[in-house]
């Protein structure tokens, strides 16, 4: 049985959260003396001489209105990559705890786990990039707190079969992280309408992909209301700034131009799947439920360098174990995707 008191760090169980000073004073007042603030203005513009909500209360509501989620099932981080980070940090003893992900995928699992002095178990994906889910629960040990599992996989794009994770879910005691960076390009459904269903089940999803807004740094964990508040309390208190909050609250209020965007390039993506296997030096197109596709070429150093000379950069994983010979390829515009099709069709090897 799932029991989060179990899991989480003792320290964290412990501590209280920073109280900031609009935390400290509610009601309505005209002078505000008391967050060490330049009550002259801002260079910035209107408001910007103000902290923010901590609890992004207006993002939190709107988000839940269009994700069908309770506002208090809703971590807003400084990107998505904040929010694995604190994952880690909110369960993970350093030097005692361990993670389990299934590379290839996104680094920064990893990454995060190395600065947290977390042990690292790496299961290899299957052939087809998906998750033998018997070996995973073989290395599962009892100081194994996360398995981190991204679906549309990243650098792979294709979607991890659903039984899969709920056999997971249903055998893991700790945390099981769905990583759907990229689901909004996926024809499966998200897991956020199963939170209720799994108390260890955190959904991560984020503004930087479908929404279009990387540069502003937005990124959120759904989970239970008491793994969101444990979050909560130990993320920085103001995380998310004013203009990302104000930015994707408007954003919010465009979710048609959303889907228009999401089908214009799930189409563009489906072009170059059609597209990229009649060139002679494609040997593969992985299959995606993604804005990217992997893609297995003769020579994947010499095509990378040549692409490169003509000013077109992809992602090189050719040294990823299991993505040998690959390129990752981000969807761009028409045009974009056309100027790649030919700059491949001129590579001769
Ligand atoms: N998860 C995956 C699978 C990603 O590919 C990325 C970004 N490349 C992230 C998370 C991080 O996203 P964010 O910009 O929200 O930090």
């Amino acid at each position: 049985m799932f029991n989060l008191e179990k899991i989480v760090r003792p320290n964290v169980l412990k501590m209280k959260a920073y109280s900031s000073a609009r935390d400290e004073f509610k009601g309505a007042a005209s002078v505000f003396i008391d967050a060490n603030e330049n009550n002259l203005g801002s260079l910035a513009g209107d408001n910007y001489n103000r902290y923010p909500d901590p609890h992004q209360k207006k993002l939190k509501a709107s988000i839940a209105e269009i994700k069908g989620v309770r506002p208090s099932q809703i971590f807003l981080g400084n990107g998505s990559d904040e929010a694995i980070d604190l994952l880690f940090r909110m369960v993970c003893r350093p030097g005692q705890d361990s993670m389990l992900h299934l590379p290839p995928t996104y680094g920064m699992y990893e990454v995060s786990a190395n600065l947290n002095e977390v042990k690292l178990d790496a299961v290899q994906l299957t052939v087809d990039y998906q998750v033998p889910v018997q070996e995973v629960l073989e290395q599962v040990k009892p100081t194994t707190k996360l398995i981190f599992i991204c679906t549309p996989n990243n650098p792979t794009g294709n979607s991890i079969e659903r039984e899969s994770i709920e056999t997971i879910l249903l055998s893991f005691e700790g945390l099981v992280v769905l990583d759907e960076a990229y689901i909004d390009f996926a024809n499966s459904p998200s897991w956020i309408s199963r939170l209720d269903e799994f108390p260890n089940l955190v959904v991560l999803q984020t503004f930087s992909k479908a929404w279009g807004m990387a540069g502003l740094r937005l990124g959120m964990a759904y989970a239970s209301e008491e793994v969101i508040s444990l979050m909560d309390k130990i993320k920085p208190p103001y995380n998310i700034n004013q203009a990302t909050q104000e930015l994707a609250l408007k954003s919010l209020q465009q979710t048609e131009q959303l889907a228009y965007m999401v089908e214009e390039i799930v189409q563009e993506r489906e072009m170059l799947v059609q597209a990229l296997p009649t060139l002679k030096t494609v040997e593969k197109v992985y299959p995606s439920d993604a804005n990217f596709l992997l893609v297995k070429v003769k020579d994947a150093n010499g095509l990378y360098n040549y692409l490169l000379e003509k000013g077109i950069v992809v992602r090189n994983r050719s040294g990823l174990p299991g993505c040998e010979g690959c390129l990752r390829i981000s969807v761009g515009t028409t045009e974009e995707n056309q100027q790649l099709f030919q700059a491949m069709a001129n590579f001769s090897i």
